[in-house]
């Protein structure tokens, strides 16, 4: 007892030292959503192209029912795959031919992203130029089976890119080290800045040049990885892509064979309001509000 109370008034004397009680903290504010590189946000997208299962089977299947539809379209007369816009001579009585967009359609570019995130990287023209200058694309599952059951069939590969220009000799020089059939008496790779005579090409959109082949010739199908490959679409919006898919939404696997590919494309271009500049965290944020959660 005699050492309580020799300890009490200490006790007391402390609690009365004792700073006033802080105030409650303030609600804590919500985590800001960290900013990922280009790099970090790629990294499962390509690793899914670059040699899953999923992937190469989903290219072949396409692969495997474009060929199987090309000798179905051979045998209807005004089977006709060009999108009714630029077909702007009648189909019927033309040579065949088949058109294919080259990058994740027939060249498989996916080092090159697996160098990007390695180096924590975006694309930029001048590791792209040196991608390609390298020439050591290597061809998309299924991709030459295709074009050679195509030009055996006496159907002419038609190559629509939209690469730089300055790359076009690479690329041409990449396709046929790949294998793939390259006619050469015709112009059958048709690159950016290709002159159409009566058709004012709006940016890269690939609508003229389409309408190039199908003064010549009669299209049996078409391949690509991008809306692009098949319309043209004024506004990239999400809307206005879906809007215009809709009429030519029974095409896709009959004349029309889009190749999955998550790793880029103008889909992102769409999700992000064409705000490719926006700087990463902004990018990131838009996308995240972009995602339907239910
Ligand atoms: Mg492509």
């Amino acid at each position: 007892m005699k050492r309580l109370a020799v300890l009490l008034p200490l006790l007391l004397a402390a609690c009365a030292a004792q700073p006033p009680r802080a105030a409650a903290p303030a609600e804590p504010e919500p985590p800001k959503t960290p900013a990922l590189t280009y790099a970090e946000t790629n990294l499962n997208a390509t690793l899914w192209a670059q040699g899953t299962v999923e992937h190469d089977m989903s290219y072949r299947g396409i692969y495997a029912q474009a060929t199987r539809q090309i000798a179905v379209a051979l045998k209807q007369k005004d089977w006709d795959a060009l999108p009714k816009n630029e077909r702007k001579k009648p189909a019927r009585g033309l040579k065949p031919a088949v058109i294919v967009d080259v990058d994740e359609t027939v060249l498989d570019n996916s080092p090159y992203q697996a160098r990007l995130i390695r180096d924590g990287k975006e694309f930029d023209e001048f590791s792209w130029d040196q991608w390609c200058r390298e020439q050591r694309a290597l061809p998309t599952p299924g991709a030459l089976e295709f074009a050679k059951a195509a030009a055996l069939k006496g159907v002419t590969v038609f190559y629509l890119t939209n690469r730089a220009q300055h790359l076009n000799e690479a690329t041409l020089a990449n396709l046929r080290s790949a294998g793939f059939p390259v006619a050469d008496k015709e112009n059958v790779f048709l690159g950016l800045g290709t002159v159409v005579e009566g058709c004012e090409a709006n940016g890269s959109d690939k609508g003229c040049r389409r309408e190039l082949i199908g003064r010549r010739y009669r299209v049996l199908a078409m391949v690509g990885d991008q809306l692009g490959d098949f319309i043209d679409v004024d506004n990239n919006t999400v809307a206005a892509r879906a809007e215009a898919t809709r009429p030519y939404e029974g095409w896709f696997g009959e004349r029309w064979f889009m190749l999955p590919n998550p790793t880029y494309g103008s889909w992102d271009g769409a999700v992000l309001g064409n705000q490719r500049s926006a700087d990463a965290p902004t990018k990131h944020q838009i996308r995240r509000d972009a995602l339907r959660t239910d």
